[in-house]
């Protein structure tokens, strides 16, 4: 017998049919024996149909306001579940994650856990009931609901898990496993057996949505098993597991990843002198707004160009903000394009294999894709490009890293 933890998104319980057919599921693991808590989305679309009313009425209302809307989505789903489990004969019973008591801070749609009370939770699955818990929501210390971010419900079935000391985290999607790309993308895209915390959490900060940040770096940090499976099909979906012993020969990439969320702005003709990146940089964080990547290569002329991206929401403040800086510091002029994309590639076997950076940007060349920004670490190597040649970018990098599905190939 074991105790796990599932977590069902938003296309898996986005009918009322699709919700019956996951109450099955789960009675048949409980009839296994095991003891279940779930953990459910809000049903498809229903998140953004929710944000979309709020823009109906302003442009931008407070995020706690925010917090109390979105979170209805969830609400629905946990009492949808709990009467499809009690309809099929298995006692349920929802929880929203005040009752749990998932103690938050208090920062309002990006909140983060402080602490899980397990109390009420173990007593009805020491009755032997199934526990529907809301993803994505918690409250503050006074009491505010929160919510934990986009995708944050997987960050809830984590934290449930690790609290709960469950057996497996499993995260039921409408894709079997953790592919070696968005399968969306690239049609023989490859299902990983295992993938490293590591190389789970570049992916994820990257780009690759099928699961939240958060999720994968609390599972690492609190050693929770997590595994990614179809709701819709049966298999083994992928094991995100700690790094291998390193007997086994890595293949120097295991995965791309990428991501439209990303917009660049640049600097002309800055003064090259000291101070000037942090008077660049301190209007836009003043503005909260988050910068990832950044490059400045100062000329000849001791003149600098710097220029750095942010998220595409946050284009137009931070384009304004920059138009500032430049009067101020006298450059030259500021720019912007929000036309751009970032493919990263990411893999722990580019620790001991050399020359992959350089392969990667041959392979881009010879389609003929400049490449605008370059950001490397020790697992990844990420370039800024044109969007509109991302998806031939992922597909050329796909099969020049041997990463393509042989099978799918041979098939089609
Ligand atoms: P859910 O609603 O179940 O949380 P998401 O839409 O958040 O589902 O995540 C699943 C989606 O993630 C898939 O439909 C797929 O398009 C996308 N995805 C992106 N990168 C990958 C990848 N490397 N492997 C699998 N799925 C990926
Ligand atoms: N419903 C929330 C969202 O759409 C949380 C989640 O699905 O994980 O982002
Ligand atoms: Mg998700």
């Amino acid at each position: 017998m074991a105790l796990l933890v599932q977590k069902y998104g938003g296309t898996s319980v986005g009918t009322t049919e699709r919700i019956k057919a996951i109450a099955d599921k789960v009675k048949r693991f409980k009839e296994r024996g095991d003891d279940i808590v779930v953990v459910v989305s809000a049903m498809s679309g229903e998140t953004n149909r929710l944000i979309g009313l709020s823009k109906d009425i302003m442009e931008e209302p407070t995020p706690r306001e925010m917090d109390v809307l979105v979170s209805t989505g969830e609400q629905v789903t946990i009492a949808l579940l709990s009467m499809a489990l009690n309809h099929a004969g298995c006692d349920a019973v929802s929880y929203t994650g005040a009752q749990v008591r998932i103690t938050t801070n208090t920062a309002h749609t990006k909140a983060r856990i402080v602490s899980i009370d397990e109390h009420n939770m173990r007593s009805d699955l020491d009755a032997g009931r199934v526990i529907v818990v809301a993803g994505f929501q918690g409250v503050d210390e006074t009491g505010n609901i929160t919510t934990l971010g986009r995708g944050g419900s997987d960050t809830t079935a984590v934290a449930l898990a690790a609290a709960l000391k469950a057996d497996e985290c499993q995260i039921y999607t409408d894709v079997d496993g953790v592919y070696t790309t968005d399968p969306r993308v690239v049609d023989n895209a490859r299902r990983m057996e295992k993938i490293t915390f590591e190389e789970m959490i570049e992916m994820a900060s990257l780009g690759s949505k099928v699961l939240q940040i958060r999720a994968v770096e609390f599972a690492g940090k609190y050693a929770v098993p997590l595994r990614v499976l179809s709701s819709f099909t049966e298999g083994p979906g992928t094991l995100i597991t700690i790094e291998d012993d390193g007997s086994m020969e890595q293949p120097a990439v295991s995965g791309i990843a990428f991501n439209r969320d990303e917009a660049k702005l640049t600097l002309v003709g800055v003064p090259d002198i000291p101070g000037v990146a942090s008077k660049i940089l301190r209007p836009i964080s003043d503005e909260n707004i988050e910068v990832d990547m950044i490059v400045q290569n100062v000329g000849l002329d001791k003149k600098t160009d710097f220029t750095f991206t942010v998220h595409r929401n946050d284009f137009k403040r931070a384009k304004s903000v920059l138009d500032e800086v430049c009067i101020n510091l006298q450059a030259e002029t500021s720019a912007g394009d929000n036309d751009i994309a970032k493919v990263s590639i990411v893999g722990v076997g580019m620790r001991s294999h050399a020359g992959v950076a350089t392969k990667m940007f041959e392979v881009l060349s010879e389609e003929g894709i400049n490449i605008q920004m370059i950001s490397t670490s020790e697992i990844k190597i990420s370039v800024v490009i044109d969007e509109k040649y991302l998806e031939l970018a992922v597909r050329t990098l796909h099969s020049a890293f041997d990463l393509d599905d042989t099978k799918t190939v041979e098939e089609s």
